[in-house]
């Protein structure tokens, strides 16, 4: 795709992948390495592409940024609402976005981005993942049921591709702590024994504090970092397990028929959230390198060594829409059938569960304690938001 032109570009991509027996748009079939037509079912198998998966490194690629990405012009639409936004495809046209159900207003323009260089084919269709989708929605059973109903009957799953950051470093840190030990002394101690005071002799733990200090290694390899806020980053990351063994060089036909959103979250700022992510292993290893029963940590430097990065693409099944004025989103994991989303809540079933705690409580409350029925609501309402 390396320099062509706008129009070129475009047309490259309007006409990427045309069925051979009929000319319709040949789309990528899941689980598979092959395309299919919807038309007359012909299938194409894909030449699979040998080139190694590359790593950038790190620091060069942000010499070069901004203004000079290390790849392609890319295309892109955007959605007005919520600004989600997607490599440009002709088949977008007047389709809803699929993170929070508007229209999208084609409107493309161009973009110096990093090109993926991997993902992770579909390995579950549409119908497989509305099949997960749907047993998850029955489970939530304080979701109101018009929600449920409508989230069942009226959404269909859109395939996205989505972007993500895998980042692998090296990690020196120097520490200065301290070392715990605990030892026990004999104390004599003064109680009251039936109104008569008593010196009584008792085993007391001490913990004895050493100076400790030295450099913890490591190293981090496949931090996977979500590189758009499309959805909730907790929601994104709860979709994991990713096996990310299976990735494949990027390949146009595994995005044909779906669509591909482009990252926000630029490789810097992903990095800082993969700081986040080594931060608490680090110290983990700093208080076993510490040893003794309890460990304090008063200082702790790290020098990142050899970051490297990869840009790859994960498969999601999205359902996203507006029901009664405020945005609901579910998500499947495209590999393995996963279901993360918002769980709505309904106050008409949550009123009645609070109800039925309160009779329920009510009851026993009057057996074992006359009446005391507050400990129920207070159960119920850490469950509501
Ligand atoms: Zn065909
Ligand atoms: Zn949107």
């Amino acid at each position: 795709m390396e320099n062509l032109n706008s129009t070129e570009y475009l047309a490259a991509r309007q006409h990427a992948f045309p069925c051979e027996q009929c000319g319709a748009q040949l789309q990528y079939l899941e689980g598979s390495d092959s395309l299919v037509c919807a038309h007359c079912n012909h299938q194409h198998q894909i030449q699979l592409s040998r080139v190694p998966i590359e790593e950038y490194d790190f620091h060069s690629t942000l010499k070069q940024m901004p203004g000079a990405a290390p790849d392609t012009v890319q295309y892109t639409v955007k959605c007005q609402a919520c600004s989600a936004e997607f490599e440009f495809d002709k088949n977008l046209h007047a389709d809803e976005c699929p993170f929070c159900g508007t229209k999208i207003i084609v409107d493309s323009h161009e973009h110096r981005l990093i090109q993926p260089k991997s993902l992770l084919p579909f390995q579950i269709n549409a119908k497989q993942a509305s099949e997960s989708y749907r047993k998850w929605l029955s489970r939530l059973w304080f979701a109101p049921n018009k929600l449920k109903k409508f989230a069942r009957k009226e959404r269909k799953l859109n395939g996205v591709y989505v972007p993500y950051w895998t980042y692998d470093c090296g990690t020196d840190t120097r520490y200065i702590g301290e070392r715990g030990d605990i030892y026990q002394v004999r104390q004599q101690v003064r109680v009251n024994v039936n109104g008569k005071m008593q010196t009584q002799t008792r085993l007391v733990n001490k913990i004895r504090w050493s100076p400790a200090s030295g450099t913890v290694r490591r190293n981090f390899d496949d931090l996977l970092i979500y590189a758009t806020d499309s959805l909730p980053r907790t929601m994104a990351r709860e979709l994991a397990p990713w096996d990310l063994n299976e990735l494949k060089p990027f390949q146009e036909e595994f995005l044909s028929g779906f669509q591909s959103e482009v990252y926000k979250i630029e490789i810097d700022q992903g990095f800082d959230y993969a700081k986040q992510r080594m931060h608490p292993v680090i110290r983990q290893d700093i208080r076993r390198a510490i040893g003794g029963d309890q460990q304090r940590i008063h200082q702790a430097d790290t020098r990142y060594r050899n970051i490297s990065f990869k840009h790859v693409l994960l498969p999601f099944w999205i359902a996203g829409f507006r029901f009664r004025n405020k945005t609901f989103q579910f998500i499947v994991n495209g590999r393995t059938g996963e279901v993360q989303g918002d769980r709505p809540w309904s106050a008409v079933k949550i009123s009645l569960a609070i109800l039925a705690g309160l009779a329920l409580a009510g009851a026993v409350g009057w057996v074992y304690l006359h009446g005391d029925i507050s400990t129920a609501g207070n159960q119920i309402r850490w469950n509501s938001y």
